[in-house]
C-alpha cells in the first residue's frame, strides 16, 4: 500500500475508528473497530499533524521559552503516538498478512516522518539556546531533566551536523529502519514455518502437561489431533530437557539455532551485514570510533570498556561452572552406558538429569503447582503488599485477541490507576519472546492520564480442561514482564517522553528482574502454589528442593548469556568489515572466549532480534547483566531489613524507583533508593558463581 492510494474520504476519518474519539470504556482503543486498512490513513493523517504542530514550533517568532519550545514538543504527535501504539501492538502480537505489507511501509514512512524533525536545524537551535541559559530559567527538576534529554535526544540524531552530512545520515535512518523490519519478519517467517510432528511412539519422557500444550500448539496451527514442537521457547526447552529420543533433539535443537539462517528467502545473514555496515557509518557522522562508543555514551555504562568489564568480570567464574558441569554430565551419561559425546542437544536433557539427583529437583515436578491464574494472583497480590493497588478483572474492554484478559488497577485509595492487558499464550501470529509495552503512557501536562499497559508472553495453553501449567522459567518471565509493567503503571510524572520505561536501556531491566526475586520466595510460593488437581499447597520438602535447585545449572545459563552479550559489542566495536561474513565472525569470537562448544549463543546472530529487529538494544544487551547488578544488591534491600514487603523499604522502592521513570538520573535514582552505589558481589551470589570466581 503506497501513500497514493489514501483517499481523501478515509483521512479525514469519517469511518476510521483510528480517527474518531474511542468511546469505549477508559477511552481504550475499540480493536474490535480497527481493521488493517484503516491504519495507512490514519498514519498518513497523524504524520500531517504532527508536522503541523512541529511547524508551529519552529515557526514561532517569538524568542525560545520552556513553554513554546520543549512543553510544546512534549504535546505534540499524540495521535501519532496512539496509532503507532495499537499498529505495534498488533505487529508484534496479533500480526497477519496485511499487517505485516503495511508494516514495510510504515516503518519507511516513520524514517522519512522523523528524520527532518530530529535533524531540524531551528528547532534544535531553539533548544540549544535554551540549554544554555538553563541557569535562568528557574525550572523544576524534572524539567530540567526534560531540557537536558531533549537536546541530547536531537543532538545524538545529528541535528547538529552540516547539511550532506544530515541528508546521509537520512538515507541511513530510511534504509536501517527497512532492514530492522526486514530482520523481524524473517525470523517470524522461519518460526512459522518450522513444527516438528510427534508420532505417539516420539513422546517418551515428555510430560503429560507437555503433550497436551503441543496438541494445542498443532491444533492453533490447523493441525487438529496432532501434537508439535515448535520454536516457542515454551515449547522449545521443555522438549529439550524432557525428551528420551536424541535424534528427536538433534533434530528440534538445530532447527531452533538455524532460524533466519537456513539459506531460503528467511535468511538474515545479508541483512545483518548492512545494518552492521550502515551503523557504523552513521556513528562515524556524528563523530564517534564505533557504533558502540556512540550507542554507550548514553547509557549508565558510559563506554564499551565498562561493558567489557563488567561482562569478564562474570564471564570467567561461569565459564569454569559450565566446564565442570560438562564433565559432570558426561559422566553422567558414561554412568548410563551411553557412549557418545556430550552434544548441544543433550545438555538441557542430561542437565536436568543431573540436577533431579543432586537437588531431588526437576521442573515437571513443580510444573502443577505453577497454574497460570495462580501466578497471575501471585503477581497481583506481590504488587499490592508492596505498593498497595489492587486488581480488578474487566470484561468489557476490546481486545486483540480473545485470549487477551484486562484488569483495572486502582491505587490505595480506590482511585483508577491503570488498565493492565495480559496476552499471555503462544499462537503463531505472535512474535516469540515476552514483552511489556503500552497503548498510552502516564503523563500529567494535561491532566492525569492513566496508562494502558501490555504484558505479552507465549506460555503453552492447557488443553481438554487442563488449566495453563508455568515452569519455573515461565514463571519468573510472568513477574520480570509484570516488574516492567508496574514501571509503567506506578509512574508519576509530568512530561510523556520521561514517562514509565523511558530510562536508559541498562537501567529498564532493573524494575523487571528485581520483581523476580518475589516469585521464588517461600512467602510467595507457599500462599500461590497450589497443584491444579488436588488444591494441595506446594509441600515444604519440594518448596526446599526448588529454591536449592534455582542455582543449579547456572554456568550454562551465564555463558549463553554474556557470550551473546560480547559478540554484541563485538559487532559493534570490530570495523563492520570484520563481520562480512556473520558465520565465520561467531565462529571466530567464540574461539577466541573459549566458548565450551556444548553450549550455543542464547541468540545467534541471524535470530538476535534484540540488536537486529531495531537499535533499541544494540550494543546494549549486556543491559540485563548491568541491570542484575542493581537487582540482586536492591533486593538485599529487604532482606536487611528482615521483611520482603518491608513498609518503609517498598515506599522508596515506590518513589525512587518505579514512579520516577525517566525524570531522575539512573544513578542517583539508585543511590537514593539503596543509600550507596550497587556492589556486583551480589550478582555472583545471587547466581551461585562467587566461590567460582
Ligand atoms: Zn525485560
Amino acid at each position: 500500500m503506497s501513500d497514493t492510494q489514501v483517499s481523501p474520504v478515509a483521512s479525514k476519518g469519517l469511518d476510521n475508528p483510528l480517527l474518531k474519539p474511542w468511546q469505549t470504556p477508559f477511552e481504550t482503543p475499540p480493536f474490535d473497530e480497527i481493521k488493517p486498512e484503516h491504519f495507512m490513513p490514519a498514519f498518513e493523517q497523524a504524520f500531517a499533524d504532527h508536522a503541523g504542530e512541529i511547524a508551529a514550533i519552529v515557526n514561532d517568532v517569538s524568542a525560545p521559552d520552556f513553554a513554546n519550545t520543549i512543553t510544546a514538543l512534549e504535546r505534540s504527535g499524540k495521535l501519532l503516538s496512539k496509532v503507532a501504539a495499537v499498529f505495534y501492538d498488533l505487529v508484534s502480537a496479533h500480526s497477519n498478512p496485511a499487517i505485516l505489507e503495511i508494516d514495510k511501509d510504515v516503518s519507511l514512512r516513520m524514517a522519512r516522518h522523523w528524520n527532518p524533525i530530529m535533524m531540524n536545524a531551528v528547532l534544535f537551535g531553539r533548544i540549544a539556546a535554551l540549554r544554555d541559559n538553563a541557569a535562568s530559567l528557574h525550572l523544576k527538576p524534572e524539567q530540567a531533566r526534560l531540557l537536558e534529554r531533549t537536546y541530547t535526544r536531537f543532538h545524538r540524531a545529528g541535528a547538529g551536523l552540516d547539511e550532506t552530512a544530515k541528508a546521509r545520515m537520512a538515507e541511513i535512518n530510511e534504509r536501517l529502519a527497512h532492514l530492522g523490519t526486514t530482520f523481524s519478519h524473517h525470523l517470524l517467517g522461519d518460526e512459522q514455518e518450522w513444527s516438528m510432528e510427534l508420532g505417539d511412539d516420539d513422546l517418551d519422557g515428555l510430560s503429560d502437561s507437555f503433550v497436551a500444550s503441543a496438541r494445542a500448539a498443532a491444533e492453533e496451527r490447523g493441525k487438529p489431533g496432532k501434537a508439535i514442537v515448535t520454536t516457542s521457547r515454551s515449547s522449545m526447552e521443555p522438549f529439550l530437557q524432557s525428551s528420551t529420543r536424541r535424534d528427536l533433539r538433534e533434530k528440534a535443537y538445530k532447527a531452533f539455532i538455524q532460524r533466519g539462517n537456513n539459506g531460503n528467502a528467511n535468511d538474515n545473514n545479508t541483512t545483518i551485514v548492512e545494518i552492521l555496515k550502515l551503523r557504523e557509518e552513521s556513528a562515524k557522522l556524528l563523530g564517534y570510533p564505533t557504533f558502540a562508543a556512540y550507542r554507550l555514551e548514553d547509557s549508565m555504562a558510559k563506554t564499551p570498556e565498562a561493558v567489557r568489564n563488567l561482562l569478564e568480570r562474570v564471564w570467567k567464574p561461569a565459564r569454569a561452572r559450565a566446564l565442570a558441569d560438562r564433565d559432570a554430565l558426561q559422566e553422567l551419561i558414561a554412568e548410563e552406558g551411553g557412549n557418545f559425546k556430550l552434544a548441544a542437544w543433550d545438555w538441557r536433557h542430561y542437565a536436568e538429569k543431573l540436577r533431579q539427583r543432586r537437588a531431588n529437583f526437576d521442573d515437571a515436578a513443580i510444573k502443577p503447582y505453577l497454574t497460570l491464574d495462580n501466578m497471575i494472583a501471585a503477581q497481583f497480590d506481590v504488587a499490592t503488599k508492596l505498593f498497595g493497588i489492587t486488581f480488578h478483572e474487566r470484561k468489557d474492554v476490546p481486545v486483540w485477541h480473545p485470549d487477551v484478559r484486562v484488569w483495572e488497577v486502582k491505587d490505595a485509595k480506590g482511585e483508577h490507576k491503570a488498565l493492565f492487558y495480559g496476552d499471555y499464550f503462544a499462537r503463531s501470529s505472535k512474535r516469540s519472546g515476552a514483552w511489556m509495552t503500552s497503548l498510552r503512557d502516564q503523563q500529567k501536562l494535561d491532566g492525569d492520564t492513566a496508562p494502558l499497559v501490555l504484558n505479552i508472553c507465549n506460555f503453552a495453553k492447557g488443553t481438554n480442561g487442563q488449566p495453563s501449567l508455568l515452569s519455573p522459567d515461565d514463571a519468573r518471565t510472568l513477574f520480570h514482564e509484570f516488574g516492567h509493567g508496574l514501571h509503567g503503571m506506578l509512574s508519576n510524572v509530568t512530561y510523556p517522553s520521561l514517562s514509565g520505561t523511558s530510562v536508559f536501556t541498562d537501567f529498564v531491566e532493573l524494575p523487571s528482574q528485581l520483581y523476580e526475586h518475589w516469585q521464588e520466595r517461600p512467602e510467595v510460593l507457599q500462599q500461590f502454589a497450589k497443584h491444579y488437581q488436588t488444591g494441595e499447597a506446594l509441600p515444604d520438602d519440594l518448596l526446599k528442593r526448588f529454591i536449592a535447585a534455582r542455582k543449579f545449572n547456572q554456568g550454562f545459563a551465564t555463558v549463553e548469556f554474556v557470550s551473546s552479550a560480547l559478540i554484541d559489542l563485538e559487532f559493534h566495536t570490530q570495523p563492520a568489515s570484520a563481520s562480512a561474513d556473520v558465520a565465520a565472525f561467531e565462529k571466530k569470537e567464540l574461539e577466541k572466549i573459549g566458548m565450551p562448544e556444548e553450549i550455543a549463543l542464547r541468540h545467534r546472530p541471524t535470530q538476535f532480534g534484540h540488536i537486529f529487529s531495531g537499535d533499541h538494544y544494540a550494543s546494549g544487551y549486556y543491559s540485563y547483566m548491568w541491570s542484575e547488578v542493581m537487582d540482586a544488591d536492591a533486593f538485599g534491600a529487604f532482606e536487611e531489613a528482615g521483611d520482603i514487603f518491608d513498609a518503609a523499604t517498598a515506599k522508596r522502592l515506590h518513589d525512587d524507583i518505579y514512579s520516577s521513570g525517566g525524570s531522575v538520573d539512573p544513578e542517583a535514582a539508585y543511590v537514593a533508593f539503596r543509600g550507596r552505589a550497587p556492589e556486583a558481589d551480589a550478582l555472583l551470589r545471587r547466581r551461585g558463581l562467587l566461590d567460582a570466581a
